[in-house]
């Protein structure tokens, strides 16, 4: 599988424009292609994924993590171009109007394909989204806000952790990472270099332009 990070805080790549928010693109291995989250700037989102030679009109889904400005403020300039995609939205996100349709995600885990899943809105905030693959479950998070330790809980069900990518806030209990294989933390996570020094064979850096796969 794969996810190409399209919006960061920072960039990556020099032609890529950084702006405070998160959006990637996922892959699976099966082929299927999910936008998770949009970034703050839609102009943005798309201007990025036309430089890493990403056609929007492949993406089948969008997933939102939660509702925060930073990862959703791109949604309707994308969806005012390309409607024909499911949206899941957490519950306490709840304002897409236009895409073909739209798939709430409660607190319990939800399928999206044979190898993607959401863990369910936790703590009425935000999902995180769960792929699987031969090596183990790569997750995928936006800010982090529930707990990480009930994020990792929920993501386990799946399977063991095999990576973790996305924003993972004031996250600081380094512990609960250990024997996860790469560890992308980006957007919004605060102790970038605690958690590269304490997992440096783990730590994968992030930013817009970033193509991992595993
Ligand atoms: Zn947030
Ligand atoms: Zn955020």
């Amino acid at each position: 599988m794969k996810i190409a990070i399209v919006y960061d805080n920072t960039a990556f790549r020099k032609d890529l424009r950084p702006d405070w928010g998160f959006a990637c693109v996922v892959e699976d291995d099966d082929r299927h292609t999910i936008l998770f989250d949009t970034g703050a700037n839609g102009a943005i989102l798309l201007a990025n994924m036309e430089q890493m030679h990403i056609d929007p009109g492949d993406i089948e889904e969008v997933f939102i993590s939660h509702g925060h400005f930073d990862h959703t403020g791109g949604l309707p300039a994308f969806l005012g171009v390309y409607p024909d995609v499911k949206v899941y939205c957490p519950e306490s996100f709840r304002k897409v109007r236009s895409a073909r349709e739209i798939v709430t995600v409660e607190d319990s885990p939800a399928q999206i394909h044979d190898n993607v899943f959401s863990t369910g809105e936790l703590e009425g905030i935000e999902q995180s989204m769960v792929v699987l693959t031969k090596k183990g479950v790569v997750l995928v998070v936006g800010c982090s806000h529930p707990r990480m330790s009930h994020i990792l809980k929920a993501a386990s069900r799946f399977g063991e952790m095999y990576a973790i990518v996305g924003g993972m806030h004031g996250f600081r209990d380094y512990e609960l990472f250990r024997g996860i294989r790469h560890i992308c933390p980006t957007h919004c996570t605060l102790h970038i270099d605690e958690i590269r020094s304490s997992f440096p064979d783990a730590y994968t850096p992030g930013g817009a332009g970033r193509v991992l796969e595993f």
